[in-house]
């Protein structure tokens, strides 16, 4: 039966895209706006060169059978739509440490997990088993995760809300051990004082169960979610931003999109960095101190990305994830930029582009920069930075090469070709302040000043995306749920889904 309530969604990432999915097969009249010429978002991909390249979802998780993805994905009906690659059983995770050479794998499961990491540290064996034991009971905390009614804000064990940094420490006093365990952290933006044991908790298992990547680019997903739009009668507009939100009597009274139309709704979902979001509208008109709290919580940082192109079957297509990082010590320090010592660590795989690749077509490497790096370009736009932002990403991008040749030391002989994205591509392609990985920054030390409810001070405006509570495939799409349990009732939704009633 139709909803007859109207919904405008401001932005079509995967967070915008769940909530337009949703409710519109929820029967809601839904318009989603997208700024881009593209819909996706952080699934979006781009093409140099007729090869085609994932921005924001390389690494994926939870899509096998009885993992939260696949119940969403099965319950929206787009399960078979998307194609998926499991990560390597016995290493979906690769560490390789410059300053004394050792390699460490992460392996998949949780007793293969404990197992390898037991046999590189063998006198830490009862504390591996502690540290695991620990992050799965934590993820059982996360009601949310296990599509299970409950609210992160609630009150938990006292490992749940813990610095990440002193619940890794509380294993272990092995220094190498304890970095290894932390390996992973620009994985969540990880700050060893300031987030949540609970993020570094999730993101760990849902990737040890299940470490995935979609086999031909993240985009399939995004695609897969506006057909759900479409097919329940909803709309989905493209090169087509909001560019102001008129307010009126603590509400929304339209919005005007860029090419001068104005839209109404009965609600409103802003799927963009608060911060963005606030640009939008006459601030004099909302609670003073609700919008200058949320406008200056800090952000997460930003990362320095080089996408290279292979030439035909030089490169072996690697079925992991690899890192590298100059020595143990600089496990936390990721994001001290030096210009002359960059990258101090980097993320490195070959998205597939078969489920069966021998050889990679591309190779995409992520290092953590902070947006001070590129802040004397901050009143640029893309296209339009100057010579000097062309040179410095130029040896930004040499400098990770030669580092990936101290892994690879033929690997200047196998690339065709070499394109780069910096933190102010991040911020001008999704509008997100400081071009954030992560958008804010969750800080267990002030919950409070970090939490965003999808409730706003506007009476017919909810919130959604990364900023409000987890970022990434899985935490985007459960604050979707979230956002869209305030229309439906959060009960009825998650008995939906975990029904799989269609
Ligand atoms: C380089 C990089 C690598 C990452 N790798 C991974 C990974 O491997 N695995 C993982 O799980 N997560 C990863 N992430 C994180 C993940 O991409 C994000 O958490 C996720 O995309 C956030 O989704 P969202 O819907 O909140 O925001 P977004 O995906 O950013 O969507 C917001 C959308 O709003 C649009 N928009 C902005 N302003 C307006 C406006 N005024 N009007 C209309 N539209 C507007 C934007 O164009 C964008 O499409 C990565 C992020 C980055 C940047």
């Amino acid at each position: 039966m139709k909803n007859k309530q109207t919904i405008i969604i401001i932005g079509g990432g995967i967070s915008g895209l769940f909530c337009g999915a949703i409710l519109s097969k929820e029967g809601y009249d839904v318009q989603v706006f997208e700024q881009h010429y593209k819909i996706g978002g952080g699934l979006h991909n781009f093409k140099r060169e007729g090869v085609d390249f994932e921005t924001g979802m390389h690494i994926i998780g939870t899509f096998h059978e009885g993992g939260v993805m696949n119940k969403i994905c099965s319950w929206l009906g787009i399960m078979d739509k998307l194609s998926i690659l499991p990560s390597n059983d016995d290493c979906f995770e690769l560490f390789q440490i410059g300053s004394d050479g050792k390699t460490y794998r992460y392996a998949k499961g949780r007793e293969r997990f404990e197992e390898t990491l037991s046999a590189d540290f063998p006198e830490e064996r009862a504390n591996i088993k502690r540290y695991v034991q620990a992050i799965y009971d934590i993820v059982k905390e996360a009601k949310q995760f296990n599509l299970e009614a409950g609210d992160l804000s609630i009150r938990h064990s006292p490992n749940f809300m813990s610095s990440v940094g002193d619940f890794i420490n509380s294993f272990t006093e092995n220094e190498k051990l304890r970095a290894v365990l932390a390996l992973s952290n620009p994985l969540y933006g990880g700050d060893q004082y300031h987030t949540p044991a609970y993020i570094h908790s999730i993101i760990s298992t849902l990737y040890i169960d299940s470490a995935a990547r979609f086999v031909g680019g993240s985009q399939q997903l995004a695609d897969a979610l506006v057909e759900v739009i479409l097919q329940s009668g909803g709309k989905v507009f493209i090169r087509n931003g909001v560019k102001r939100i008129e307010i009126k009597d603590k509400a929304i009274a339209y919005i005007e999109t860029a090419d001068n139309r104005q839209h109404t709704a009965d609600w409103y979902i802003s799927t963009i960095h608060p911060s963005s979001l606030f640009k939008l509208m006459d601030t004099s008109k909302i609670q003073r101190s609700y919008w200058k709290r949320l406008d200056s919580i800090p952000n997460s940082y930003s990362a320095f990305t080089v996408y290279i192109i292979f030439n035909q079957g030089m490169f072996p297509y690697l079925n992991y994830t690899g890192y590298y990082i100059n020595d143990y010590s600089q496990v936390w320090q990721l994001c001290e930029y030096q210009a002359e010592t960059f990258p101090g660590g980097m993320m490195y795989l070959t998205p597939p582009v078969t489920a069966t690749d021998r050889f990679a077509q591309k190779m995409i490497v992520n290092c953590i920069m902070p947006f001070s790096a590129v802040k004397k370009w901050e009143n640029t736009t893309v296209g339009k930075r100057g010579e000097e932002y062309n040179e410095f990403k130029k040896r930004c991008e040499q400098q990770i090469i030669d580092k990936m040749e101290k892994l690879y030391p033929d690997i200047r002989s196998c690339i065709k070709s070499v394109y780069s994205a910096s933190p102010l591509t991040i911020r001008d392609f999704y509008n997100q302040k400081e071009g954030a990985l992560y958008g804010v920054k969750k800080d267990c030390e002030n919950m409070m000043r970090s939490y965003i409810s999808v409730r706003t001070k506007l009476k017919n405006l909810l919130m959604s995306g990364q900023n409000i509570n987890l970022h990434g495939i899985v935490g985007t799409p459960l604050t979707a749920l979230n956002t869209c349990g305030e229309l439906l009732g959060m009960e009825y939704l998650l008995n939906k889904i975990n029904k799989k009633q269609i």
